[in-house]
């Protein structure tokens, strides 16, 4: 047993509150950065009527093989999966690697179903999935989604682009908001029919792993980033197959979008490829900062869902949104992560440094951030560290403003000192302010 360092996990990352860590491409991930997307959140969605869920992150290995299904590249390969044997009864369990499904087996568990009506939750915390690690792609990484059940019309569909536009507008980011249709249960068997007549006849241009989806699943080949883009853009497009209903939900989308303002694109390969999704999917793409892990948020109609986890026929419509991504952009742009401290105070002996615990302590009190310096050493040296700090003022204390009561503060961006009165300090700092 040495001392060597240990290092960490591959494909998971500490998130510190110092930003003098530099990676070489990617601005460093502060703290900050990941209040400052999920306090947005937090705000606005529950002006939309969502209320916060919270799940377990280990579930049965059957709800994500059932729920977001086995021919996914996530169930296939990318779950951390392991045995939890207890008093000698084995049961399989994931590390969860997405929220919807255990958002449903919630819903579905706790009777939500029951009542009717509509029920909208938002989520956040931590998944996991096992892929190789690149800029915006880590192997532990966090997820903010929203599910709303119980209305299948297009105007929710709307409502909710419209909030996840907001959000990330509000957040400085830009994006273009991509939708599509995959249409409905009457539009997808004859879609895929003719999608997999295109494919066969060109099996031996397209790579194996879309070769073997010909036959499983042929609507995910649309969504490979390995096969000629000519290929792909040229098969069967959905718009030929879809069913009066079906377009008819596209169609109110498209119009409820426009009517609120929320510019979109549509786009024919955006697609999720599992059956149980209906109808509406879209995608906020970054336009700019994040190179190929360009998705920032992705989301659509599911309304076999809950059907499928056992809780009968309700709609469903949700997304999810990478906060890595996100705040790797708010990075980017040097949003302000961290609180900085509104008064450094200096004592420069013992007396003063029991004063400036106090004076610390109220203007604490007062709901302001303080830095009180532990350190013995010369004025010059002290103001350097308030400097380093970004402090706005400095408060010295001496001998001299112990004994008056009197002391100045020094506004360190432009020099000015301001006379004030030890002991009503809080407000005259609130005043300055
Ligand atoms: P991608 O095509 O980038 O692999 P995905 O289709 O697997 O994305 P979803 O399952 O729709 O992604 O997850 C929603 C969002 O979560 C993504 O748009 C992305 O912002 C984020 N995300 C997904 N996987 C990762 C990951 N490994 N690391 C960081 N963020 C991720
Ligand atoms: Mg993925």
């Amino acid at each position: 047993m040495g001392n060597e360092k240990i290092p960490q996990v591959s494909g998971t990352r500490d998130v510190l509150p110092v930003d003098t860590y530099v990676k070489a491409d990617e601005p460093w991930l502060r703290i900050g950065h990941y209040h400052l997307v999920e306090d947005a959140a937090r705000t606005l969605f529950p002006l939309y009527g969502y209320q916060e869920a919270r799940t377990p992150i280990l579930e049965r290995t059957e709800l994500f093989a059932r729920g977001v299904g086995e021919g996914t590249d996530i169930v296939g390969k990318e779950m951390y999966t392991f045995d939890d044997g207890v008093d000698g009864k084995t049961t399989s369990v994931t590390l969860r690697p997405e929220g919807t499904a255990a958002i449903v087996r919630a819903y579905v568990q706790h009777n939500l179903q029951v009542a009717g009506g509509e029920t909208k939750w938002w989520y956040t915390g931590p998944m996991f999935r096992r892929e190789r690690q690149q800029k915006g792609r880590y192997r532990q990484f966090t997820q903010i989604g929203v599910e709303a059940f119980g209305s299948p019309g297009p105007r929710v569909d709307v409502e909710q682009i419209e909030m996840l536009h907001r959000w990330l507008s509000a957040l400085g980011l830009k994006f273009a908001m991509h939708i599509n249709t995959l249409g409905d249960g009457d539009t997808r068997p004859r879609w895929k029919a003719a999608l997999q007549e295109y494919l066969r006849a060109r099996k031996d241009q397209l790579t194996k792993d879309s070769q073997e989806r010909i036959e499983t699943n042929p609507i995910r080949v649309l969504d490979s980033k390995f096969d000629k883009p000519e290929i792909l853009a040229e098969a069967p497009k959905i718009d030929a197959f879809l069913s009066e209903t079906a377009k008819k939900h596209f169609d109110g989308l498209q119009e409820g979008l426009t009517r609120l303002h929320v510019p979109f694109v549509v786009d024919a390969r955006l697609v999720r490829g599992l059956d149980y999704y209906t109808l509406t999917t879209f995608e906020a793409i970054a336009t700019e900062g994040l190179g190929a892990q360009s998705t920032i948020a992705g989301g659509g109609r599911y309304d076999g869902l809950v059907r499928l986890l056992g809780g009968g026929d309700v709609a469903g419509v949700g997304f999810a949104a990478g906060l890595e991504r996100i705040a790797l952009l708010c990075a980017a742009q040097n949003r302000e992560a961290t609180t900085r401290p509104v008064v450094f105070i200096a004592p420069l002996g013992d007396a003063e440094a029991a004063k400036a615990d106090e004076l610390g302590q109220a203007l604490r009190a007062a709901g302001l951030a303080v830095e009180v310096s532990f350190r013995k050493s010369n004025v010059g040296n002290q103001l350097k560290r308030a400097d380093a700090l970004k402090a706005r003022f400095a408060l010295v204390l001496g001998e001299s403003e112990l004994a008056s009561g009197k002391a100045k503060l020094k506004e360190l961006a432009t020099g000015a000192q301001h006379e004030i009165e030890l002991q009503s300090l809080a407000e005259s700092v609130k005043k300055l302010l």
